[in-house]
């Protein structure tokens, strides 16, 4: 077992950044280009505050899918878990996270899950608000006060891009409204999903989520539990079969520690009762997960024993 120390983490990362090369930066988010692809950066933050961080770790990049946790949880607070999941499935999907097909294979009235894009779209038309803007609020002063940064704001191009570039997530949505599954205004659900999307994080930032979900869903600056246990036991179970696209089982068994990863190269760990992982690393496999990242998870899970399924105490 390796010590967890800042120099731990910058050797971890170079042992890792040669996987950038089997992947592919997505160039259809702005400012995504070649040169962004052996960026590699890590943040972990542990249950006593300790944080260490290494490599491109203050690179933001857009949440894409890692914002498919945190909507998940607001769903969750507004409407209960029977709710949420009265609208959504909760099992593992093996194909592709915008699959259309899926819609009509499991249920037809519901989405295999939370972390595919239908799924999201579906816990996004279930987050509460006033008005649309309020809705966007909420998730975005949730996001601030988790990860005890003001600064975090949406990208207006990235946004743009998001609507853009929305076929597939369109027909999703019409879809599900077909068969009864959204029922609340279609545009609103998705222009609030594309925001979510948008919103820009750094490996720190994306830490911070991962330490929330891993303890008690506390705020670092009150201690005030705003999201309650039981709610982060779901999510983690979800994050753990579904959190890497088509990947998870293979997660699931190399890291063994819930996750989830966004095509922006983006990924959440939640190791329970310990700490909490970000790491950023734009070139992505063609399931969607960052090759660089991916590699480093797996690492720090054999390196620091963080595989929930081992022996001393559930990890080891
Ligand atoms: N913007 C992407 C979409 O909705 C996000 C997908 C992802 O990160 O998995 O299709």
């Amino acid at each position: 077992m390796k010590e967890l120390t800042t120099d731990y983490l910058e050797d971890a990362i170079e042992d890792s950044r040669p996987f950038a090369a089997s992947g592919n930066v997505n160039m259809s988010l702005p400012n995504f280009d070649e040169t962004m692809k052996d960026m590699l950066g890590v943040s972990i933050i542990t249950t006593d505050q300790q944080c260490y961080s290494a490599g491109d770790h203050l690179q933001v990049i857009p949440m894409q899918s890692t914002s498919k946790v945190v909507g998940l949880m607001l769903a969750l607070q507004d409407f209960g878990k029977e709710r949420v999941f009265n609208a959504v499935g909760m099992e593992p999907m093996g194909d592709f996270f915008n699959s259309i097909s899926q819609l009509e294979s499991f249920d037809t009235s519901k989405p295999f899950n939370p972390m595919i894009n239908a799924g999201a779209i579906a816990v996004a038309a279930m987050i509460k608000g006033q008005s649309p803007e309020n809705r966007f609020s909420r998730y975005l002063d949730f996001l601030k006060e988790m990860t005890d940064n003001d600064q975090l704001y949406m990208s207006e191009d990235v946004y743009e891009a998001e609507k853009a570039n929305s076929a597939r997530n369109r027909s999703l949505a019409y879809f599900m409204q077909s068969t009864g599954t959204l029922v609340t205004d279609v545009e609103e659900a998705l222009d609030l999903y594309f925001r979510m999307n948008s919103v820009m994080m750094c490996s720190d930032d994306f830490a911070r989520i991962g330490l929330f979900l891993a303890c008690g869903g506390r705020s670092p600056q009150t201690g005030e539990r705003l999201i309650p246990p039981h709610h982060l036991r779901t999510v983690k179970a979800i994050m753990m079969t579904s959190g890497m696209y088509n990947s998870s089982g293979h997660y699931a068994v190399e890291a063994g520690f819930p996750c989830k990863s966004g095509v922006s190269g983006s990924i959440i760990g939640a190791i329970p009762g310990r700490m909490g992982v970000g790491v950023i690393g734009p070139a992505i496999d063609e399931k969607g997960n960052s090759t660089a990242g991916g590699a480093l998870i797996k690492k720090l899970s054999q390196d620091l024993g963080l595989n929930m399924f081992g022996e001393k105490g559930g990890f080891g």
